[in-house]
């Protein structure tokens, strides 16, 4: 009798190194690749319609790719736990698999799913969790101790020494069911950059030429980083074969920030809470100071250029993120939570482990957390360092086009004569600062000393 395993698809959108569609493709005659359409995603806490669009674009490029194998992607709407055992079922399915995942919600939905599927498949059920989401195992990674990291250094050593899982090729061929129907998803918003296809294509481009000045380049706001992070977001790059790849060319400063993303996957994994208890943020301060921070009104070229090119791309470099992350939480004394709930809005690659551990890092309330001044950056001596001709804020904030690179990074000290040169009138044309940095920076001080 011919035997059916069901891929369940969620973040993991690719045909190459998906060790969940190679099992199923190696040990079965049949294979239904599904993607569920959950609607607790699109009414959740962090649902993002740009990123849905994006999400949708590369479900679309990853049916593209099962059908130049002779597959297909199947869709339904639904509750997972309900949906999937009820396919599993109609179809006589002897496995379900798919690639585990970290967060709370994903533990607590597979959980379901699994009970759903009568256990495990070692355990006499249909359940079949596979890795795929990070490069190492995070679930296995402890210190001496047994326990969880809470370090990134630490982590990182014994992250370099654990083991890799073998790369899988993409299947060359893979069998689905004729008789069921495919069900039907919404056009995607983001074709020209999202999938698979769009995926390999920028990390041959990256590994070929600019990750060689990686170490000198990345903190260079106008390039230097990769931008694979959409990809690795939504697995349309598999980032095992993406770290082997770097490794074996020597880009060990590149490998190492991809750890990062193992690190806050192990944090997540492992909620871990925060080693030092949030400062009391003025919760009711004027919202307006929130808004003109979400919409790149600050007066601060930097910070505003950073939230501008979130809101115009979905992506920001990751120096920005950081010079916008202190701004919110050490100039304006904002909640954390309420940048986070922007970002995961707005960012393509926004995801819950990266997001939730970067804030924490900024606002200096994470697993690791220095002292707060040390994790609190001055914007303008920023600009100063990483945008020295000023093209990153010129491009995303074109007011200050015409401003001389020399005051760029404070726009508010042009003379009069220098602002009509310039063609921009401060509190006219581009804001006065909303808060005076040195000033902000001495209360954060002292809120972050109160609350130890
Ligand atoms: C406040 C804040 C929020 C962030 N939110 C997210 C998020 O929601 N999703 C996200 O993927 N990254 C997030 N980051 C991390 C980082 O900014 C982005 O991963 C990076 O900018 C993506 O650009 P890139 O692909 O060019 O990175 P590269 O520099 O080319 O790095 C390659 C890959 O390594 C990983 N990586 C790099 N830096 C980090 C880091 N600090 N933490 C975790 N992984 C990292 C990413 O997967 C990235 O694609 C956040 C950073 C900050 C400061």
């Amino acid at each position: 009798m011919s035997s059916i395993a069901i891929v369940w698809y969620r973040r993991d959108l690719r045909v190459h190194d998906h060790p969940a569609l190679a099992a199923a493709v190696a040990e079965h005659d049949r294979v239904v690749p599904l993607f569920v359409c959950d609607p607790r995603f699109a009414d959740g806490r962090y649902a993002s319609p740009r990123r849905a669009g994006y999400m949708r674009s590369a479900l679309h490029a990853l049916d593209a790719q099962l059908q130049e194998r002779g597959g297909r992607l199947f869709f339904r709407d639904g509750d997972p736990a309900t949906v999937i055992p009820a396919l599993a079922d109609e179809l006589g399915a002897r496995t379900v698999l798919w690639t585990s995942d970290v967060s709370r919600y994903a533990r607590d939905r597979d959980a379901r799913v699994t009970e759903a599927l009568g256990g495990r498949t070692g355990d006499g059920g249909r359940a079949r969790p596979m890795p795929g989401n990070s490069i190492v195992d995070v679930a296995r990674i402890a210190t001496q101790a047994g326990g969880p990291y809470t370090v990134f250094s630490p982590f990182h050593r014994t992250w370099q020494q654990a083991p890799r899982r073998p790369i899988h090729p993409a299947p060359q061929e893979i069998r689905t069911p004729t008789i069921l129907s495919t069900g039907r998803l919404e056009p995607g918003t983001h074709d020209d950059t999202a999938g698979e296809a769009h995926a390999r294509a920028a990390a041959d481009r990256w590994l070929h030429g600019p990750a060689d000045r990686y170490a000198q380049r990345h903190d260079d706001l106008s390039g230097g980083t990769s931008q694979l992070s959409p990809h690795l977001r939504w697995g349309t790059l598999s980032p095992l074969a993406l770290e082997q790849r770097a490794a074996r060319a020597g880009h060990d400063a590149f490998t190492r920030q991809l750890a990062w993303r193992d690190f806050y996957a192990h944090v997540l994994l492992h909620e871990i809470g925060s080693k030092r208890p949030d400062p009391a943020w003025d919760a009711d301060r004027d919202h307006e100071l929130l808004d003109a921070w979400r919409d790149g009104r600050t007066g601060y070229p930097l910070v505003d250029a950073g939230m501008r090119q979130l809101a115009r791309t979905g992506w920001m470099h990751n120096r920005a993120r950081l010079v916008v992350g202190s701004f919110l939480t050490k100039d304006l004394h904002l909640d954390w939570r309420l940048g986070e709930m922007h970002f995961a809005r707005e960012l393509l690659d926004g995801e819950l482990a990266q997001n939730n551990g970067n804030w924490r890092w900024i606002a200096s309330v994470g697993v690791d957390p220095a002292p707060p001044a040390r994790r609190m950056f001055n914007p303008t001596l920023q600009q100063r360092r990483f945008d020295p001709d000023g093209s990153y804020v010129r491009r995303w904030v074109p007011e200050l086009e015409r401003v001389p690179a020399d005051l760029l990074p404070e726009p508010w000290t042009m003379t009069d004569a220098q602002q009509r040169d310039a063609g921009c009138v401060i509190g006219r044309d581009y804001p006065a600062p909303i808060v005076d940095h040195a000033v902000e920076r001495r209360r954060a001080i002292e809120l972050f000393a109160r609350g130890q």
